[in-house]
């Protein structure tokens, strides 16, 4: 008999439970014990729900009430000395201190670090250790929630982060290296699985996903030495558990440690099957990963269930098991929950509601039950309905897709030479100043696109108020003084959602929400089909915009790179491809744009550096292709047109060759926080277009004077040359106030000033 089991659930509910019951937690409108009882309640419905969708064995522990990279580190104690005292009397508020930071009763505790979990949009919390680190027991979750479960008749199987793994995603705040800590540490691992055990919990999953990336000798001993050591103390059985790659050069080590069972993914990496199969120890489980926990597609079932057969083949279906790829922690809930969307496009999709009942289908097919045929018929059809539909594909698209050459991608007049005819033609001062492209996002700005979606604000008396609140921004920076200019952004919602809405090939959910951290979730547009422009997408707002000035107006896109990475997209085609598809759309946007007047475009790229592979093997052809794509974007212009990029807060570093393959004549990069550090990059690359760094923080309210953005600009301009720097923000302005905006601008206006006579730069 094959088994089907899971990774983990998804936290937040299908309606966002968990979110408001936080965020009224968190504004004292609720209580501890109103907050705790909501968790409880989904975690019920959450067990009760696989249990029906039929899974023989539920995870516990997979549910956190904030990331469950914190609720390690809190339950082995590596809790900073900054939040010890507040620890002591209410563990809670210590809790949510470290996640999302704390100003109250004169204390001022600010968060933990926040960075994504490998390639997904979810951000864990960066456990802060030291050396000589202490590890106790502290906490009793996972005991807790096993017991909670099995009060409701339902046995799980507890899922903890690694010893590995959570080492390897910490931090040190004294440049130690934290696996120097593996001792430490594993006596408190050793003595929660005792007591798992001793309630009765047969199997543990010790998630490892550091073991599908790039290993260094060091990492490699110590899974060594952690996985030797917990063999031989009173435990149950452990489940090592590896997703979103292949294990690769670490199949060997994986499969030499003494544990009883082994997950893989064979959704992102169904390659490896085979060598797992043959690696693998008989007497150990094998829990195949075969539907995609990252994705909204149907399962085509008859593949998933070669895979199966063929290691069914190989070992028998007793120490079988069947399992997501990965946590479905990055799917939403329930299908079922989307009456809105059209029925043939609804009829391709599974979420993880929908994915653990193909898993169940899977296992019954894998064991010889009849019963399991009308499903695998249904999905066959499904799978067929959407390879034919017209509507997921495009022969014009497709046409020419095949038809770009290599020279679309580029320009070819020499930045150097566009540097001059831009500055021209855009009547450029020495260290221009600009801004990223939105301002403020005030109430009254959401409030009318509120009342506009839901019908109560006509389209007229909506665009009449967008226009008002765009000729206001227009008018605010030219008082200031600022060089280039922008429109605001008021028009959108979402820079993905506000380009998905206008293009051809995507779809929106009504209830398809992704944790992003803690309370905030994203609701990613689905992109079914070849992506095409029907019809221009900014170019009235930019025109409009340009119309009430005589400075040059910048012109405002999402590129394909980020657009791509945060919607769901396609497994029919290479993301490559989609990435290419959404490129030519944007080609047509941009050169429309060009057409309109508009002398000056950004298209913005700040998902570039996340989109990069696991493993550095696969760095370059990404890259390439990623470039290739914001080439095709932004290359249809003539030379005197300047195109902007824009990236948010990114390591240079590694990807330094890229950024300047994408020949944007400007790129604005977030470095007010690092003090300029992130600009070494460029200065030691000698990075040959212009920079903007940015010289204030856009993330706090606080508004800086002239004399520190001055402090920066020297020190920019002291490692590249004054001739290639821009003045501008760290990031776009939506989230502040108009007051703050307008003194901060003001502000670095004036620094642009001081720096052009101090350097006296024409
Ligand atoms: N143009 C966008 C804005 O200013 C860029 C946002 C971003 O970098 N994430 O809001
Ligand atoms: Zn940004």
């Amino acid at each position: 008999m094959t088994s089907v089991t899971n990774l983990g659930f998804p936290r937040i509910g299908a309606r966002r439970e968990l979110k408001h019951a936080l965020e009224s937690y968190w504004r004292d409108e609720t209580d501890a014990a109103q907050l705790q009882a909501t968790a409880a309640a989904l975690r019920a419905r959450h067990w009760q729900l696989q249990h029906e969708a039929g899974v023989d064995v539920p995870p516990s522990n997979d549910f956190s009430l904030y990331d469950h990279v914190l609720d390690t580190a809190v339950l082995f104690d590596a809790i900073p000395e900054r939040y010890r005292a507040l620890a002591e009397h209410n563990p809670l508020a210590a809790y949510f201190a470290m996640a999302r930071g704390r100003q109250r009763d004169g204390v001022d505790l600010h968060a933990l670090e926040m960075t994504k979990w490998f390639d997904t949009n979810y951000h864990y919390l960066v456990p802060e250790l030291q050396r000589d680190q202490a590890f106790t027991l502290r906490g009793d979750k996972p005991l807790a929630e096993y017991r909670e479960a099995k009060a409701l008749g339902i046995d799980t199987r507890p899922v903890l982060l690694g010893p590995v793994s959570f080492l390897l995603l910490s931090k040190t705040t004294d440049g130690s290296n934290p696996l120097d800590l593996l001792n430490n540490l594993l006596p408190a691992y050793a003595q929660l699985l005792g007591e798992l055990k001793q309630l009765g919990a047969s199997w543990v999953q010790l998630d490892e996903p550091v073991l599908v990336q790039d290993l260094d000798d060091n990492a490699h001993a110590a899974f060594v030495r952690a996985y030797a050591w917990l063999s031989d103390v009173p435990r149950p059985d452990i489940l090592l558990a590896t997703y979103f790659g292949a294990l690769d050069d670490n199949l060997g080590l994986a499969t030499s440690l003494s544990v009883e069972g082994l997950h893989v993914d064979l959704v992102r990496a169904p390659e490896q099957l085979d060598a797992v199969v043959r690696a693998l120890p008989a007497a150990r489980v094998l829990s195949l990963g075969l539907v995609n926990g990252r994705n909204i597609w149907r399962n085509a079932l008859d593949n998933a269930l070669i895979l199966a057969r063929y290691a069914a083949g190989h070992r028998g279906t007793d120490r079988l098991w069947l399992a997501p790829s990965c946590s479905l922690l990055h799917c939403p809930v329930d299908l079922t929950l989307e009456k809105k969307l059209d029925p043939e496009l609804r009829s391709w999709l599974a979420f993880s509601r929908q994915k653990l009942q193909e898993l169940r289908t899977l296992a019954d097919a894998l064991d010889g039950k009849a019963e399991a045929e009308p499903a695998l018929a249904a999905a066959r059809e499904a799978i067929e309905s959407r390879r034919r539909s017209p509507r997921v594909h495009n022969n014009t698209v497709k046409a020419r897709l095949a038809a770009l050459a290599a020279g679309d991608a580029v320009r070819t007049t020499p930045h150097v030479q566009r540097q001059v005819l831009q500055a021209h033609a855009l009547r450029l001062p020495a260290f221009p100043t600009t801004t990223i492209g939105s301002f403020p996002q005030t109430q009254q700005v959401r409030e009318a696109r509120a009342r506009h979606k839901s019908g109560k604000l006509t389209a007229a008396d909506y665009d009449a108020f967008l226009a008002e609140q765009t000729e206001h921004c227009v008018r605010v920076q030219e008082q200031i003084g600022l060089d280039v200019l922008v429109h605001g952004e008021f028009e959108r919602n979402d820079m993905v959602e506000y380009f998905g809405e206008q293009l051809d090939g995507f779809a929106f959910t009504g209830n398809g929400w992704v944790q992003s951290y803690g309370s905030r979730c994203v609701k990613p547009p689905l992109i079914y089909g070849d992506v095409s422009r029907p019809a221009p997408m900014t170019v009235r707002w930019s025109q409009y915009a340009q119309s009430l000035t005589d400075k040059p107006m910048k012109g405002m896109l999402t590129g394909p790179v980020t657009v791509l990475q945060w919607s769901f997209v396609r497994d029919d085609q290479s993301r490559a491809d989609t990435c290419r598809q959404i490129a030519l759309a944007l080609r047509d946007e941009v050169n429309d744009l060009e057409a309109a007047g508009i002398r000056a475009i950004q298209i913005d790229e700040p998902a570039l550096r996340e989109g990069l592979p696991l493993r550095r093997a696969q760095w370059q052809e990404y890259l390439d292709w990623a470039v290739q794509a914001f080439g095709i974007s932004a290359s249809g212009v003539g030379d005197a047109t300047q195109i902007h990029t824009h990236m948010c807060y990114a390591q240079f570093n590694d990807i330094i060759e890229a950024v300047a393959a994408l020949d944007a004549d400007v790129i604005s990069i977030e470095t007010s926080r690092s003090r300029m550090e992130l600009l070494d990059a460029f200065a030691r690359f000698d990075y040959p277009n212009q920079v903007g760094p940015g010289v204030y923080d856009i993330h706090s309210p606080r508004v800086p004077d002239t004399a520190e953005m001055v402090e920066l600009l020297r020190k920019a301009s002291d490692v590249l040359p004054a001739q290639k720097l821009w003045v501008n923000p760290d990031c776009g302005l939506k989230t502040r106030g108009w007051d703050e905006t307008r003194a901060a601008l003001e502000a670095m206006v004036d620094a642009a000033r001081t720096l052009r006579s101090e350097r006296a730069v024409a």
